[in-house]
């Protein structure tokens, strides 16, 4: 352990992976229990209390997937093309007769197949002859052309699992489906609050060390985007009783107290101390940069995170360690997050044991690979270099140095929340 010996080190003991923190926490956490019944138009991003079985089949009845000429595949041309009457016209929307045999039915698209018909023709394949006949040619494959009933999802087959986080795609399927509301749990409530003597609020009066906050309304945003329901609980001055007392009040009513600030080991971090005074501590190391040291805990029955006071240490702990979390609470499905491949423009070194993310920019590649440019700048402070890239390089626990045209792991920023 001594190569990993650093800040985190001062508390003691192996330093613990992404991986296994988080499974220790969500291990702890019981997704919220309430549910509401929403209209369609207000369940996007919202999470799905109970399994969906579909109550009809998609599509409802089978029908064409083109304009054009529908027949019985027995009476599909083998050898030669074919001259056929047409017996009926089948619009969207309307009925069809049955089809009668040795004849076809001019159809379009989304209109019902004719009972007996199984196979169209599609408009711009067959050829209109002076008497009126349609040609058909040879070599039609039987079921070309059409949508049979139940071939998106069968009637009764799972639609939608519980704890799908909704998508527009999801909403779209449940009006497909006919359903008017869907039950989705609560959003869960989290108290966030920023810590430091330094930290006001932007717009107020400023002394000449002091900065503005900037953690509170990147968490607060992170955690909307995620659905949740934000109590924005000001700065708390970096003083145990004054943390300890906000910290029992938020676990009143929220489901999750989220920090910044104060969870690092130096004299004036007086998170810790004042989680245990009035809660308990699960964890304190993680190997993780930026963003190492991340507090977790439990404050009168509510999970907290304290995650560190650099902004860019705050915002990749908080996809690391507060989304899972918010997604088990949310009752929503774990989401791992999953690296894409690119080509890495840079070389870098990195501890063994530890993973790291570095900030980067993609740019097109004339094999298709997009490359990865790495920020200029490394601090965790640099809010810019947030600003400015695409999304995060993941480096992990092995990987002890990368060489420029390397496949790295990306992680589009839209993926961390
Ligand atoms: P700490 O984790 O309290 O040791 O803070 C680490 C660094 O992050 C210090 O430079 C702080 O000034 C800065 N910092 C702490 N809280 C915030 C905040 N809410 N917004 C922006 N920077 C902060
Ligand atoms: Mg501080």
């Amino acid at each position: 352990m001594a190569q990993l010996s650093d800040d985190c080190f001062a508390f003691g003991g192996a330093l613990m992976s992404v991986d296994e923190a988080v499974a220790l926490i969500r291990a702890r956490v019981t997704a919220v229990a309430g549910i509401e019944q929403l209209s369609l138009q207000e369940a996007d991003g919202r999470v799905l209390a109970d399994a969906l079985h579909a109550p009809v089949p998609l599509p409802l009845f089978a029908n064409s997937a083109v304009d054009g000429y529908a027949l019985s595949s027995a009476d599909l041309p083998k050898d030669a093309p074919r001259a056929f009457a047409v017996s009926q016209r089948i619009q969207a929307g309307a009925r069809a007769a049955p089809i009668m045999p040795g004849t076809i039915a001019r159809i379009f698209t989304g209109a019902p197949m004719p009972a007996g018909a199984d196979t169209v023709f599609m408009q711009e394949d067959v050829e209109i002859q002076a008497d009126g006949r349609v040609l058909l040619p040879k070599g039609l494959k039987p079921g070309a052309n059409m949508r049979p009933a139940g071939e998106d999802v069968a009637k009764g087959a799972l639609a939608i699992a519980a704890g799908t986080r909704l998508r527009p795609q999801h909403v779209a399927l449940a009006a497909a489906l006919g359903l008017t509301r869907l039950d989705v749990r609560r959003r869960i409530r989290v108290a966030v609050f920023s810590t430091g003597n330094e930290v006001v609020a932007p717009g107020a009066p400023r002394d000449d060390a002091q900065l503005f906050d900037s953690n509170r309304f990147m968490l607060a945003a992170l955690l909307r985007r995620m659905g949740c329901e934000i109590s924005d609980l000001g700065i708390l001055r970096d003083d145990r009783a004054a943390l300890s007392s906000a910290l029992a009040d938020a676990a009143q009513a929220h489901d999750l107290i989220l920090t910044s600030g104060g969870v690092s080991t130096g004299e004036e971090d007086h998170m810790r101390a004042a989680v245990e005074q009035v809660g308990s501590l699960v964890l304190w190391r993680m190997a993780i940069k930026p963003g190492r040291p991340v507090a977790m805990g439990v404050v009168a029955g509510t999970p907290f995170i304290g995650l560190p006071g650099n902004p860019v240490a705050s915002f990749v702990t908080f996809a690391y360690v507060v989304r899972p979390i918010v997604l088990a609470l949310a009752g929503a499905l774990p989401e791992p997050i999953v690296a894409l491949p690119v080509r890495a423009d840079f070389a870098y070194r990195k501890k063994k044991g530890r993973r790291e993310y570095v900030r980067a920019s993609l740019q097109k590649s004339s094999d298709g690979i997009p490359l990865a440019v790495k920020f200029p700048r490394e601090g965790a402070g640099l809010l810019s270099s947030l600003a400015e890239t695409d999304g995060l390089i993941e480096l992990g626990e092995e990987i002890e140095k990368v060489s420029p045209g390397e496949s790295v792991g990306f992680l589009p920023y839209a993926s961390l929340i």
